[in-house]
């Protein structure tokens, strides 16, 4: 007996799903070098173009100059410096909470926040299109586990009439692979009633959504009464790396004492904490980048509309086009590929079978002009695209 990858490669390369990983040999931003290639990438999750701000990268010099580069150990052994501590703080205010903890990357804070909140004898439960990371984190979690319709609260209110136990309910805020938003002041109230706790991972809304950035909570005018758990990650908007759990004091507390990918990880080397507190106070302070997301994201859903796309409900930098067939997608990112344009196919099994889609993002680094190449190359491509051949 042996394992039989080969085969299991093979399924995945007819099926049309196999992955590869295209080459950055640039730095992030609108223009990349990949694969040897010079192109205009609209799919990195880089909302705010802070990935390669030169005052960023130079707080992460300082910060290596100053504080060395390893973390060198966990926390709560010896590696929890004053930067980490210092970002903590100035996440904790950013966000209105008492506290926040940061974390090396956001699947482990979700790891972290739902197996330290519940366990056998509880419940969690989730968005049925939620991030893996949370889904993974509820089925690890070893409590009772169900999903509800996509950002339904009514789906959700029937199972928490069912819940037993401390009850987790978990959305994401934006939808990582859709845009749209959670419907917070609905599923909130639904949560609220039955005294189940609230947990949000905004990894896609902190720095494109609300007024100084601070994501979906701020959109919508929550606070800790609503949403008991607030997960971020770094990586996206922030423009650099790891996430962060904001909270009570007891939250905090609990996962520093009870988490175990909090604790038994390396703390991330502390010049990145001095990078991303450089990033914040860019992303609270400049305004203008969310104003000009804001425009390149309407400019984009009138001239994909015009060309005949099909978008889905989406205010937000992630604007896919519906395809649903996942050789078509594949095919229609080729066909971009060839005019020079980088556009991701995401297929299943990271969205439902059926809903293949090139995975548009845009980014307040990208200019209008580099806008319309998209629109026109897509209005040359789409027409291009081989029929559907209906064999579902
Ligand atoms: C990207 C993402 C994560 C994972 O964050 P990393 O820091 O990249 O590990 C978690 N949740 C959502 C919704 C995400 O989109």
């Amino acid at each position: 007996m042996s394992f039989d990858l080969a085969s299991r490669l093979a399924e995945r390369h007819a099926a049309h799903l196999f992955r590869l990983r295209p080459l950055l040999e640039s730095p992030q931003g609108p223009e990349v070098v990949v694969d040897g290639k010079p192109l205009l990438a609209f799919c990195s999750n880089d909302y705010l173009g802070l990935a390669s701000h030169p005052e960023v990268i130079r707080a992460l010099q300082q910060g290596a100059d100053r504080w060395g580069v390893g973390g060198g150990a966990s926390h709560l052994v010896i590696g929890h410096s004053t930067p980490h501590h210092a970002l903590e703080e100035a996440l904790a205010e950013f966000t209105g909470r008492p506290r926040a903890l940061l974390f090396s990357t956001g699947y482990m804070a979700n790891l972290a926040a739902v197996t330290a909140l519940v366990g056998q004898g509880d419940t969690v439960l989730e968005d049925r299109i939620n991030h893996a990371s949370l889904l993974d984190a509820g089925l690890l979690s070893g409590a009772r586990f169900s999903r509800y319709l996509h950002n339904d609260a009514r789906s959700l209110a029937s199972r928490l009439d069912k819940a037993s136990g401390n009850t987790l309910v978990v959305t994401d805020g934006v939808f990582s692979m859709d845009g749209d938003l959670a419907d917070l002041p609905a599923l909130c109230a639904a949560a609220r009633q039955k005294d189940a706790w609230m947990m949000v991972d905004d990894a896609h809304g902190f720095g494109p959504l609300g007024a100084s950035g601070g994501g979906i909570v701020e959109h919508f005018g929550l606070g800790l009464d609503d949403v008991q758990v607030l997960v971020g990650t770094l990586g996206k908007g922030f423009g650099t790396a790891g996430a962060f759990v904001a909270g009570s004091e007891e939250l905090i507390e609990t996962l520093i004492q009870f988490a175990r990918p909090y604790i038994y990880t390396t703390s991330q080397p502390p010049a990145l904490a001095c990078a991303t507190l450089k990033s914040l106070e860019l992303l609270r302070r400049e305004g203008w980048r969310r104003e000009h997301l804001q425009r390149l994201i309407a400019r984009f859903r009138q001239g994909a509309s015009e060309i005949g796309l099909q978008l889905l409900d989406s205010p937000t930098p992630i604007q896919p086009i519906l395809i649903g067939d996942s050789q078509r997608a594949m095919q229609l990112s080729a066909l971009l590929r060839q005019r020079g344009i980088l556009v991701g196919a995401i297929r299943p099994p990271t969205v439902p079978a059926g809903s293949a889609r090139l995975r548009v993002t845009l980014s307040a680094a990208h200019s209008e002009a580099q806008l319309e190449r998209l629109l026109q190359a897509l209005a040359e491509c789409w027409p291009l695209l081989a029929p559907e051949v209906n064999d579902a």
